[in-house]
């Protein structure tokens, strides 16, 4: 199976520097493994956080003193919390190549016995007002795995699947106004890209123009340009590269 051209770019990708990414996770390292794959750019995107930003910051001097072919960009992923806000200043952002944000890790984790109807109501109900808090922040650039984590550890397709069109759609709206992309991405956890809820809502974001950004997730060298199900989606979208985000590209409007 050929691999589109846009899947020979990777925008989300962890170092070490991100508490949960892999010793193994160091800038050379990456880069070696994206040449030896044939790459053409590669973006870092370490979780920003208080106690790790100033480190992202310190990666500007490692990128700009490798010797390679590769388009290296400095960004970070970047958490919405659950008042709206940032988990780092926009100050500290603007200084980075692009922004992803994290809407998704501030919902919650289920209690495998007390999922009730209830609590995936409230799920959904924080889904949507995270999604759109990313609105709020000019800073943002591309939402990471937008659909991650709805289940909360436990079957996420019902809720997938329910989830109401129309609503949906303002939201997505509502993004596209603000001029965010959505990664197209296998960090999917529990749950196939073939469900018909992933497909509702990327089909629906295409057709309002949306520019998707690839993105593995990487926390390991093994998953690096892991982007099987996110080719498919593309496929399955009928997208071609000018649909692809890259950081510094001009924001649809
Ligand atoms: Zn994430
Ligand atoms: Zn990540």
């Amino acid at each position: 199976m050929q691999i589109p051209a846009a899947f020979f770019t990777d925008y989300h990708v962890h170092t070490s520097i991100s508490p949960c990414a892999r010793e193994e996770m160091t800038l050379e390292r990456i880069i070696e493994r994206a040449e030896r794959r044939g790459y053409r750019a590669i973006g870092i995107s370490d979780h920003a956080y208080p106690e790790t930003c100033e480190r992202i910051l310190g990666l500007r001097r490692e990128v700009e003193a490798l010797d390679t072919g590769l388009e290296v960009y400095l960004g970070c992923e970047v958490d919405v919390l659950h008042d709206g806000s940032l988990s780092v200043g926009a100050d500290l952002l603007a200084e980075l190549d692009y922004v992803l944000a994290a809407p998704t890790h501030s919902l919650q984790m289920f209690d495998p016995d007390g999922a009730d109807e209830d609590a995936r109501r409230e799920q959904i109900e924080r889904w949507f007002a995270l999604s759109e808090c990313c609105c709020d922040h000019p800073v943002l650039d591309a939402i990471a795995h937008p659909l991650r984590g709805l289940g909360g550890g436990l079957e996420a397709e019902p809720l997938l699947n329910g989830l109401e069109e129309g609503r949906v759609g303002r939201l997505l709206d509502k993004l596209r106004a603000a001029g965010l992309a959505l990664e197209l991405t296998d960090s999917m956890e529990n749950y196939r890209s073939a469900c018909e809820g992933i497909r509702r809502f990327y089909g629906a974001a295409e057709r309002r123009g949306f520019l998707f950004c690839p993105g593995s997730d990487a926390h390991g060298l093994d998953r690096l340009g892991h982007q099987w199900h996110a080719v498919w989606l593309y496929r399955d979208l009928g997208l071609h590269g000018t649909r692809m985000w890259r950081p510094g590209g001009e924001r649809p409007r």
